[in-house]
This record gives C-alpha cells, structure tokens and sequence, in this order.
C-alpha cells in the first residue's frame, strides 16, 4: 500500500543541486535519555546524499509529539541493538 504525502515541493538538494525526492522517513530523537522514534515523517531526501529537509509545519508537529508524555506513555515499544564502541578493540 502506498503511503501518502504532503506533495510539498522540497526544491534542490543544497549540495547536490538536484531535485529532493518527498519520503516518509523515521526520524530518531534522544528526549531525557530515551529514544523516540517518529515514522512516517513526510521530508524531502536528496536521492544521491541522502541529505533531509522538512516543512516548518511538520517540524513544529514533531516537537509537539515528543513533547507529548500521554501519548508517548501509550506508544507501542521496539527493542534496539546497543552496540558500545571499543577504541582498543578499533585500534582507532
Ligand atoms: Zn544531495
């Protein structure tokens, strides 16, 4: 099934100067130590760098969500990997 966008014109991709492609991506924030994961965050992405825009609007929707402790007390869980980056084991 075909998600729907916002048909927002993202314009170019600042480094690349070719057109941003509208996805809806994940996008992760770290609030008070927890992770919080928002999906199906309508943005533009630049299908060579990768680089990401999104509106204001949805921007501004976002910190609402993540500011909202009801809802996301009520959010369904995901367990992630945690990996710890050893600089001896990297000979870094
Ligand atoms: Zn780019």
């Amino acid at each position: 099934m075909k998600k729907r966008a916002i048909g927002y014109d993202y314009g170019e991709c600042e480094i690349c100067n070719i057109p941003m492609q509208e996805k809806l991506i994940k996008q992760n924030f770290w609030i008070r130590g927890k992770l919080i994961v928002v999906e199906d965050v309508p943005a533009g992405v630049c299908p060579k760098c990768g680089e990401k825009v999104v509106k204001a609007r949805v921007g501004r929707w976002i910190l609402k969500l993540i500011e909202n402790s009801d809802r996301i007390a009520k959010a369904p869980r995901i367990s992630v990997p945690k990996i710890k980056f050893d600089i001896k084991e990297a000979r870094v």
